[in-house]
């Protein structure tokens, strides 16, 4: 059973009870009618109440019917809709902690409502590309105006059940409860009050209007077009006309329509995209090997080595947390530095009005500085972020396994070397982890857990419970040269290197994947990351993979000391602390010079090709990750990339996006590319892992 039903006297109380956020998938739905039926048969009963037990009034349909028959089977939710509004007892739903999507357009059948206070209240869809498909555009403006609600339903954002109380003339409300302890008896008070009250109120009877008509609505589509939310998704227009249509048609006809851009919706790339990824994001929690019950190691202290670009960042993570921090580094110049920067960023924070300037005294006195490990013993976590030198690291954990207490985890953020090799520097390697953040550490939401061959199932579930904590989401990464995310992105790279060759400039190339939706494309990128990190990367690689062919080209600027923005110089040239990528005819030069210099003759390349060679690449690499099991899911790739590399959300991350392109007609176009002169054949080699599931039909979802 997924709800209960339970007679207090005279009133009804109709429960849902589906845990975590009793979501109304279709065995709900099946007893909720049941219920109501029942109440509605007997002659004691003179009024209804509708609950939620535990942490949720309701959290909406069940997201793993969407799109599936099961969601329209009867009774569906707009069936369930219509008997609840039709009752012919008073109905009162009963508002507590959560009430979204279907969870709201419920209660707004409902002819009550008592909310307890500190309630959110949502019509989410947007999030995953949908607008409200159970009466939510044309109901909630009915109840809070169109502007309340269409802010609503455009943004998908919760708003306290105190804030819409006091929305003027509101009619969602009909009574505010004391608190959520209290709300079921004043519920049922509160029915029994209305129990002979006729004919029944019902939203759908009440008017949605806006003063402004049509004027409002068309400025409404004007903001919305050019905000960064929507751009490139259809559903946030699309709920403008629905609540539009709210104030122009009668309400059949008003659900007619919402129903018919619901499900138009439902089947778009966009939609698909942005529910694969709120399936990826909830999964990457989920390990196959480890039990829900793996002991958590508790963590309250937390140590940092390297108090550079990384440390500091890292540690406002933990402060905002409210965690406490001891930062070690080794001088005291070095320390002061780290604290300086790591302020400055706090200020900055104060200043956009993002932190209240109390909170900031309370994070820096929360923050301790050192030179002497012993000061890192009681701490239950310590996060590595020094050079990049492994030498340096087998110092700092040899050190570590001296000082750590027993049970401590050690961490290494490391982004290039073997964290096998670091837990070995430990008699305890079981204790060690790799914590890969991403810069700025405090602002990027990327974290890849980096699980080492002997890292212990306790360690691993620690740092993924933690993760929640500051705020990160993290995806479990074998260990591999570059983990997932950055041992794709070489590829990524190497095949830009190749589009220089054959012709294109770093304009065209980062425009036209840009275009695909790309926050910014390889050439800026490298010049935000620092162009001479990626140069040591191929020096390096020369020596250890002969085979792994690179376009030269990529390396024509940094002898000339061209590093990016830091440097002001790099595939573009920048002003003095602007970030604007300006053509530099100096690097037009240089590539024209080399074509000519190794009659390279340039071709004209279209931006389909650019898009397919760089995503491709990414998808390609992504394959044999997945197969040598370095990542256990296609989804955590994706996420990887969607938190991680600015891959456009709407195309739900690469393996995402080549599952819809279809693996044969990727493998397809690999197959032309690599007889491409000036590319490489062997580079466009498809994974075993791609082949196989493209020639058996089969998805990276089956993998
Ligand atoms: P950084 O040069 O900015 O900072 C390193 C800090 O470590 C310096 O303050 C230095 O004084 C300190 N340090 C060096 N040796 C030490 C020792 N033996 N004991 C204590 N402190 C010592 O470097 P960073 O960019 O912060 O990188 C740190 C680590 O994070 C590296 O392993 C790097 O690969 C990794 N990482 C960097 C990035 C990035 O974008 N910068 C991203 C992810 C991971």
């Amino acid at each position: 059973m997924t709800t209960t039903y339970q007679v207090h006297s005279d009133v009804a109380v109709i429960t849902l009870d589906n845990p975590p956020v009793n979501g109304l998938n279709w065995q709900t739905r099946k007893e909720c009618l049941s219920h109501l039926e029942k109440a509605l048969a007997d002659p004691s009963i003179h009024a209804m109440v509708l609950y939620g037990a535990g942490k949720a009034f309701c959290g909406g349909a069940d997201i793993k019917e969407f799109g599936t028959p099961k969601a329209m089977q009867e009774p569906n939710l707009l069936s369930l809709i219509l008997a609840f509004e039709n009752a012919q007892k008073p109905l009162v739903a009963a508002l507590h902690s959560v009430v979204m999507g279907g969870g709201l357009e419920l209660s707004l059948a409902c002819h009550y409502r008592v909310a307890s206070p500190g309630c959110q209240i949502a019509l989410p869809e947007v999030k995953l590309g949908l607008i409200p498909g159970a009466g939510g555009t044309q109901r909630l403006p009915r109840v809070l105006g169109v502007e309340v609600a269409l802010n609503m339903i455009v943004s998908g954002e919760p708003v306290m059940s105190e804030r819409l109380n006091m929305v003027p003339g509101q009619k969602l409300f009909d009574q505010m409860a004391v608190s959520s302890e209290t709300l079921l008896d004043e519920a049922i008070e509160f029915a029994r009050s209305v129990s002979a009250d006729r004919p029944l109120p019902k939203v759908r009877d009440l008017k949605s209007r806006h003063p402004q008509g049509d004027a409002y609505f068309q400025f409404a589509k004007n903001m919305v077009k050019n905000s960064p939310q929507a751009k490139n998704l259809p559903a946030p227009l699309q709920a403008i006309d629905a609540v539009q249509q709210s104030t122009l048609l009668p309400m059949t006809q008003g659900l007619a329509y919402e129903r018919e851009r619901f499900l138009n919706l439902m089947w778009t790339p966009e939609s698909r995209a942005l529910r694969h990824l709120f399936g990826a994001q909830r999964n990457t929690s989920k390990i196959v090997d480890l039990d829900k019950n793996t002991p958590i190691r508790p963590i309250q202290k937390v140590g940092i080595i390297g108090a550079g670009t990384m440390g500091g960042g890292i540690a406002m993570n933990f402060l905002m947390a409210g965690l406490p921090i001891t930062l070690l580094d080794t001088s005291q110049a070095a320390l002061d530095k780290g604290v300086q920067t790591l302020t400055q960023n706090f200020q900055d924070r104060v200043h956009k009005g993002k932190l209240k300037a109390d909170k900031l005294q309370a994070m820096l006195s929360a923050l301790t500085t050192t030179l002497a490990y012993e000061d890192l013993s009681p701490c239950d976590l310590i996060i590595e972020a020094v050079f990049e030198d492994l030498s340096v690291k087998e110092k700092v954990f040899q050190a570590l396994d001296a000082c750590a207490k027993a049970g401590a985890i050690l961490a290494t953020n490391t982004s290039t070397l073997d964290v096998n090799a670091i837990a070995a520097f430990t008699k305890r390697p079981a204790d060690v982890v790799g914590m890969h953040f991403f810069s700025p550490a405090n602002v990027m939401k990327l974290l890849e857990v980096v699980r080492a061959k002997e890292t212990s199932k306790d360690v691993l579930a620690s740092v993924m419970a933690l993760s929640k904590t500051i705020k990160k989401i993290a995806v479990v990464s074998g260990v591999c040269d570059g983990f997932i995310g950055n041992r794709m992105i070489e590829q990524y790279l190497r095949q830009a290197g190749f589009l220089l060759e054959e012709g294109c400039s770093p304009a065209q190339i980062d425009q036209a994947i840009e275009r695909f939706g790309f926050a910014m494309g390889p050439f800026k990128m490298s010049d935000l990351a620092g162009n001479d990190i990626g140069w040591a990367i191929r020096q390096r690689r020369y020596v250890e993979k002969p085979q792994m062919k690179y376009s030269p080209m990529a390396d024509l600027i940094c002898p000339l000391g061209r590093f990016g923005q830091k440097t002001s110089a790099g595939w573009y040239d920048y002003k003095a602390g602007k970030r604007d990528a300006i053509h530099s005819p100096l690097v037009q030069k240089l590539l024209d010079d080399y074509r000519a210099e190794h009659a390279l003759k340039a071709r004209k390349i279209s931006d389909e090709e650019i898009v397919q060679r760089l995503v491709f690449s990414l998808v390609n690499e992504g394959a044999r990750i997945l197969q040598e099991g370095i990542a256990s899911k296609a989804s955590d790739i994706d996420m990887v990339y969607i938190t991680g590399y600015g891959f456009p959300i709407f195309r739900g991350g690469p393996m995402h996006y080549a599952q819809e392109f279809g693996l044969l007609n990727m493998i397809g176009a690999m197959q032309r590319f690599a007889l491409n002169p000036k590319d490489d054949a062997q580079f466009w080699q498809p994974a075993a892992l791609l082949q196989t599931l493209a020639h058996e039909g089969r998805t990276f979802a089956d993998a």
